[in-house]
């Protein structure tokens, strides 16, 4: 993750997407990372080349696209974890260094195949229903703290501080439940989103471990309640993620771990050219699994507020 900012947007005419970083002066797979995933494997010199731990391809004579091209749709569901995270890395670290160009054949047939790869892709039991635990207990604290619908009606009007503190609040008591060793730093912006498309409505950086919220008067947060807690609580979810790969990273939990291959797939998203832009494919964003995850557990949490869902991504629950 990298230089790799998630960005967020529930609102589908300003829609700002994650950037594919150009910057070719660090190894697209940090050695942190995998080292964790591949334990045993002398890192000095590591290269992109260290597969994922557990996977067992065997392309024979074919070509990395021609292979995942082939893959019938019951194959494509059946890979497992390990297989699916390896693929995806080395599709991206062939797109690694090339140049980015709009419609350059290569490119676009590499990002189609991990596309691919991420469609068929479904999470764990274990995942969903560790999601939805989280998403229950938030949806629980917001129901017996608050009056929602008092809330919901209120929140256009009130102070531009006092909206600050109720999602400073909001969002403690989401990392508290989501269990963070170190809880992100909480920002928030003020940008415009009617001057300018490309505002988001909320980020969250690994890297700085950092959920920026916009709350100018004219964005959707300052105006909607719903929204602004689906913003908070989908870029919380971010940082849940990033704990879960941290963790991997050191060694804190394994391959046993039943959420492992769900793990391997938040952290392959998040490296460079493993994640699919928009602006080339449209509803791919959402299955980038980091969206699919935080999109569909936002969906999950605005539903038990009886507010509509986005719609635009959502896994079944585990036992809905
Ligand atoms: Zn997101």
């Amino acid at each position: 993750m990298i230089n790799n900012e998630i960005l967020t947007n529930y609102s589908r005419d300003s829609e700002i997407f994650s950037q594919i970083t150009t910057d070719v002066s660090h190894n697209p797979f940090g050695l942190l990372i995998s080292s964790a995933m591949n334990p045993g494997v002398d890192q000095s010199g590591l290269s992109a080349d260290v597969p994922v731990l557990g996977s067992d391809l065997i392309l024979g004579s074919q070509s990395l696209v021609s292979y995942v091209n082939g893959l019938s749709d019951e194959q494509a569901r059946d890979l497992t974890p390990a297989n699916r995270a390896e693929l995806v890395r080395r599709l991206a670290e062939d797109g690694w260094g090339k140049e980015l160009v709009e419609g350059a054949s290569w490119y676009v047939t590499e990002l189609d195949m991990i596309k691919k790869l991420y469609s068929s892709w479904k999470p764990s039991g274990a995942f969903l229903a560790e999601t939805e635990s989280i998403v229950d207990d938030v949806a629980l604290y917001l129901s017996s703290n608050y009056d929602l619908s008092d809330v919901k009606k209120n929140w256009k009007s009130l102070p531009a501080l006092e909206k600050e503190k109720f999602l400073e609040g909001f969002l403690q008591q989401q990392f508290s439940i989501m269990k963070l060793d170190a809880f992100p730093k909480i920002q928030f912006t003020h940008f415009d989103s009617s001057k300018s498309q490309f505002i988001p409505n909320g980020t969250y950086d690994h890297e700085s471990n950092t959920v920026s919220i916009n709350l100018h008067p004219n964005d959707l947060n300052s105006n909607s309640f719903v929204k602004a807690v689906s913003t908070a609580f989908h870029e919380g979810m971010h940082s849940y993620q990033a704990q879960l790969i941290d963790k991997a990273a050191k060694g804190e939990f394994n391959s046993v771990s039943p959420i492992w291959g769900d793990v391997l797939m938040l952290w392959v998203n998040g490296q460079d050219n493993a994640s699919i832009d928009a602006t080339r494919w449209g509803d791919g964003y959402q299955q980038n699994p980091q969206e699919a995850q935080a999109w569909s557990a936002t969906d999950w949490l605005r539903e038990s507020m009886g507010a509509d869902k986005s719609g635009l991504y959502t896994w079944s629950c585990s036992s809905k």
